[in-house]
């Protein structure tokens, strides 16, 4: 069985990138097959996981609008993951499919087609786009869940209440059984109240859970994207990694817990 995940807050910024490729690298230590899916034509995720997007002949944009192979177009990445790269191309996917009659599910039918693959993966890891337009939809309703990486900022919350009116019309519209599983304190700086105060206001404002444990801010981040390697490579004993491995692990136990039925 498939768990898809969704990592998504219209914030740019927040870290979704860097989780998405932290948490995919901790789940692959501990075993698990990963698909990660670039879905920002900054294509940041696929640069950071030593990718050249500029040499990429196919992206998950040929996959989105062309129906090419997703096969045909995954790579097997350093960090024991495979990757659905994106080009810059994909800022052309999101007005090609706003045209299209069930643009909301394209995503969905990939996943689908992977899942009933023979080599389906155990996790297919979403990183979405910072807005809330078609590829966002598409991510939410191809997912099990969504996961908000949140920066806890006094303004943080802003973009929270408008990304759950999202997540409701994607229940009621195009994916029913859609769970948020929480939020994921990011660059959390622990020696201050504030962030505390800021995640436990957003969290009962909003009613969501919290993800543990909070992702320190630290520098070594900054460094891993230019090697290529999420900071579970380059900084292999860091904070900040052990904090994505602990992560990791909760999010197992998580996709393990009953679904609500819808
Ligand atoms: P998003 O995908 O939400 O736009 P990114 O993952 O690209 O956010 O992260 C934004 C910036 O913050 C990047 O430069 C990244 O290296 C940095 N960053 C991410 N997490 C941390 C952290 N825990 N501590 C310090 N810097 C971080
Ligand atoms: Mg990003």
């Amino acid at each position: 069985m498939t768990t898809t995940l969704a990592i998504a807050n219209q914030k740019g910024g927040v870290a979704k990138t860097t989780s998405v490729a932290s948490i995919g690298a901790a789940l692959a230590e501990l075993g698990h097959t990963v698909l990660l899916v670039d879905l920002d034509p900054q294509a940041c995720l696929t640069f950071s996981l030593g990718i050249d997007p500029e040499v990429l002949e196919l992206s998950v944009h040929h996959v989105l609008t062309q129906g090419v192979d997703p096969l045909e177009v995954v790579i097997e990445t350093d960090d024991g993951v495979d990757l659905l790269p994106a080009t810059i191309e994909l800022a052309r996917a999101e007005a090609d499919l706003l045209t299209r009659t069930g643009r909301e599910h394209v995503l969905r039918g990939v996943v689908e087609a992977l899942e009933e693959a023979d080599a389906g993966y155990d996790w297919v890891l979403l990183d979405c786009p910072p807005s809330l337009g078609v590829l966002t939809v598409a991510a939410l309703t191809a997912a099990d869940g969504v996961l908000v990486p949140l920066q806890c900022e006094t303004l943080s919350h802003r973009g929270v209440g408008q990304l759950l009116d999202t997540v409701h019309d994607v229940r009621r519209f195009t994916n029913r059984d859609l769970e948020v599983w929480g939020v994921l304190p990011t660059l959390y700086d622990g020696r201050t109240n504030h962030a505390r105060t800021v995640l436990e206001t957003i969290s009962q404002t909003y009613d969501l859970e919290v993800v543990e444990p909070p992702i320190p801010k630290t520098i070594k981040f900054a460094e891993a994207p230019a090697a290529g390697r999420s900071i579970l490579a380059t900084s292999r004993t860091s904070k900040g990694a052990q904090a994505y491995r602990a992560v990791a692990a909760n999010l197992v136990t998580r996709s393990q817990r009953p679904r609500a039925t819808a």
